[in-house]
């Protein structure tokens, strides 16, 4: 999925498997050169508290602006990276420009400083040394490490214990982990469970559930979940006033999604989107 207003296109199926294999070759020295030339960027997409109707901070999402194919959605070229090693120089190009954005965001005077969510890849996750690294690049930029948020995607939560220490060194240093797409992995509960998770995303299937009895009904015990566990709550893919009114009838804090704003360059927030 892609909240972006030009047009993204998914790299195109390879008829055979070797053709597969060949085009995921090329991609992968053409993703390599691409971050060389600095044709990886980060978008901004507004997270906004409901209630107040005020922005509260922003997710990074990246974009691969492909000269031949367009658009290449993250989904697709971010599992390519993580099958080969090109995921940490990609993962520390998006920590950067993301400490970058809140240190330009600082400069500019925005009071208080929204926050900027980033997404980590499951190898990321696997760095002993990730938390280290972080730290490193926010203490390089001056920043307040509980302005950036860290998001994980439900279905990479499998292991709790590896989780549970991420989450206490997070805490120590002062830092937010939200849990991502909240609702289509294997483990929803059970992470919810033994994890203590600052902000639940809950995924934009539920949201487009909320013209059905049953999808409210959900959502509405959702709500109620984070709420028990002392954990923010955003709705993912609100596009429409409809589902911001029942989402805001239900109790729920936050909304992300095309309603509130499409990911946009940091010049764009920069001039008051
Ligand atoms: P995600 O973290 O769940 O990000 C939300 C996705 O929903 C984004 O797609 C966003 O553009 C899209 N979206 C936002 N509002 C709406 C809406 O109202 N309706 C609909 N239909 N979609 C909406 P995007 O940018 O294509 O990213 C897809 C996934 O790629 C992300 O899912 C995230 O898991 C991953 N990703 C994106 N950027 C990064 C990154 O910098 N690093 C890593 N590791 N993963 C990334
Ligand atoms: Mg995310
Ligand atoms: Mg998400
Ligand atoms: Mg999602």
């Amino acid at each position: 999925l892609s909240g972006d207003t030009s047009p993204s296109r998914h790299v195109a199926p390879a008829a055979s498997s070797d053709a597969f294999a060949l085009d995921k070759i090329r991609l992968e020295s053409e993703l390599r050169a691409a971050l060389d030339r600095g044709e990886l960027e980060m978008r901004l997409q507004p997270i906004e508290e409901i209630a107040g109707g005020r922005v509260a901070g922003y997710e990074a999402l990246v974009r691969w602006r492909h000269l031949q194919r367009g658009d290449v959605a993250p989904a697709e070229f971010i599992r390519l990276a993580e099958e080969t090693s090109l995921i940490v120089p990609i993962g520390d190009y998006v920590l950067e420009r993301v400490c970058e954005m809140l240190a330009e965001l600082r400069r500019r005077g925005r009071e208080p400083l929204p926050f900027i969510a980033l997404n980590l890849s499951s190898r990321q996750l696997e760095d002993p040394l990730l938390v280290d690294r972080i730290l490193a690049r926010l203490r390089a930029h001056e920043l307040p490490p509980d302005r950036l948020k860290l998001e994980i995607t439900e279905s990479l939560v499998l292991d709790h214990v590896r989780i549970a220490a991420l989450l206490a060194r997070c805490h120590e240093e002062g830092m937010h982990v939200a849990l991502d797409d909240f609702g289509t992995g294997y483990s929803n509960l059970g992470a919810l469970l033994t994890l203590n998770f600052d902000q639940i995303k809950l995924d934009g299937s539920f949201v487009r559930a909320l013209d059905t009895s049953r999808g409210v009904a959900l959502v509405g015990v959702v709500v109620a979940t984070a709420r028990a566990l002392n954990c923010d709550l955003v709705a993912e893919g609100v596009e429409t006033r409809a589902q911001r009114e029942v989402l805001q009838r239900l109790g729920c804090g936050y909304a992300q999604g095309w309603l509130v704003g499409k990911p946009l360059a940091l010049a764009e927030v920069l001039n008051g989107n």
